[in-house]
């Protein structure tokens, strides 16, 4: 069925409501406050205080533009909140601030190289932000700042355009700054000045708010007239990343690729040319560079190809803070036979700041488990909580939080209003959890197919 595009409310709330609930959508910030300490539960962020303060600290340096070219690792156990303390640095960023999310695994997937893949993540990290005089427009009101020296006056006013025209708009400056110092106009009152002898006729105030003044086109000359000298021009900043740059730039791709997602491989002499087009921009005023955020999941998953290539990316004079995350203990460096911490190579691994995440105790998975409910506009009785806290522990939490909705369901046929201790139990025997499908798996001996063989760890790899 074809995509329908609406504008309808009811369309845009059903949206909004799928969003509100993804699984990391509790998540407001890093709940800390302002000497970075972290508040125990703030901001949809439970725990974990050390790994919330780092992080802090860190997005203090990014916001102070002090951190180009660093990276972080958040290594921990499946479940202990790497991703979410990632989403919560990116919700904390300013607004211009670029954060790009990718799972290591992604750039194996594009249809493009992986060292380009993760070029165009490192781009769409950095943001320039633009300073640009914005053109005035028909009608727009422009403030009037006062010249003291000529009026002896202090009042601001307005000025309401009715041309397009720069040159006119200019000259009307000065020809009004002129008539307030020879005729005495005043505030609110309308002067005509004539295009070709420049001469000055002064209407009076009641003239602004007469048909007449309506229906003068856009092309009169005339100023409803404050006193003071036009401010010329009003600055107006935008932020765009290095990758959109690239991608308006590209004569292959267009601008069009933006909206499409696939904006293929780019040339590096194109690149080229806009680094050094953009560190012109800085050198003249008109720009400067926002280093912005890359977050790198399941960075095991990336090769040693790719890993290299981290190491030379963040030498670069232009990157993002780079952030990865890991749950990996000793592991095999993907592309060749060698184990490494986390299974990064030990010279990227040397010029990272590692934070660690342990699991949870009791409480804060409890809390936890209330603040997705409450996203999730679920009502869990105390001794399903309870209940679903001890799950928790024993399997992942992750496992538990899938189980909220699913018992949801189970609740609404039994026409509960809220998840009781039967419906966790029920929604657990339908779905299982890790070490019981891998128990399953056990007991099932060779019925399933592609069973892999002992030492064949690596026949999945892509390298
Ligand atoms: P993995 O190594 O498996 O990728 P992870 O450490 O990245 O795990 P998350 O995905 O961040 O784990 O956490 C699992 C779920 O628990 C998510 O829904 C996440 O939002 C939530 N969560 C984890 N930690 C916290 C926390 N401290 N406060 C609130 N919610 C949390």
């Amino acid at each position: 069925m074809a995509m329908k595009i609406t504008t309808g409310t009811s369309e845009l709330r059903d949206i909004t409501k799928m969003e509100r609930i993804g699984v990391h959508s509790h998540i407001r910030g890093l709940g800390l406050d302002d000497r970075l300490e972290p508040r125990e539960s703030s901001q949809g962020l439970v725990g974990q205080a050390k790994a919330r303060k780092a992080a802090g600290m860190i997005l203090k340096m990014v916001k102070e533009g002090r951190i180009a070219g660093r990276a972080m690792l958040f290594a921990g156990p499946p479940s202990t909140g790497k991703t979410a303390i990632a989403m919560g640095m990116a919700q904390s960023l300013g607004e211009d601030v670029p954060f790009t999310s990718i799972a290591a695994s992604e750039v194996f997937s594009l249809s493009m190289s992986k060292t380009e893949a993760l070029t165009q993540a490192f781009r769409r990290s950095i943001g320039v932000r633009i300073k640009e005089e914005s053109e005035i427009i028909e009608g727009e009101v422009v403030e009037i700042q006062i010249d003291r020296s000529l009026t002896g006056a202090t009042k601001t006013g307005k000025l309401t355009i009715k041309t397009t025209d720069m040159e006119t708009i200019y000259d009307l400056g000065t020809k009004m700054i002129d008539a307030l110092t020879k005729e005495k106009v005043l505030a609110g009152d309308v002067i005509v000045i004539d295009k070709t002898s420049g001469k000055i006729t002064k209407l009076g105030r009641s003239f602004a708010r007469s048909r007449d003044y309506d229906a003068m086109g856009a092309d009169t000359k005339f100023v409803q007239c404050p006193e003071g000298e036009i401010q010329k021009r009003k600055e107006v900043t935008h932020t765009v990343t290095l990758h959109e740059i690239d991608v308006i730039n590209s004569r292959t791709q267009g601008f069009l690729a933006l909206f499409a997602g696939d904006t293929g491989e780019i040339k590096p002499e194109l690149r080229n040319q806009i680094d050094t087009k953009v560190s012109e921009w800085r050198e003249e005023g008109k720009a400067e560079i926002v280093p912005g955020v890359l977050f790198i999941d399941e960075v095991h998953m990336l090769d040693i190809e790719c890993f290299s290539f981290l190491n030379r990316a963040l030498e670069g004079a232009l990157a993002p803070l780079v952030i990865m995350a890991s749950n990996r203990g000793m592991a095999r460096i993907r592309g060749t036979k060698f184990k490494s911490p986390h299974g990064l190579p030990v010279d990227l691994l040397d010029r990272v700041l590692i934070v660690s995440t342990k699991p949870y105790v009791d409480e804060e998975i409890r809390q936890i488990i209330q603040i997705r409910c409450q996203e999730e506009d679920v009502q869990l009785t105390s001794e399903a909580t309870d209940v679903l806290t001890s799950m928790a522990l024993q399997t992942t939490l992750r496992y538990a939080l899938n189980l909220i909705s699913c018992a949801q369901v189970l609740a609404k046929k039994r026409k509960s209003e809220s998840v009781d201790v039967e419906d966790l139990r029920r929604a657990y025997t339908y779905f299982m959890d890790e070490k019981r499908s891998v128990q399953w798996l056990k007991e099932q001996q060779g019925i399933l197919m592609f069973d892999e063989l002992d030492g064949h760890e690596d026949a999945m790899d892509t390298t």
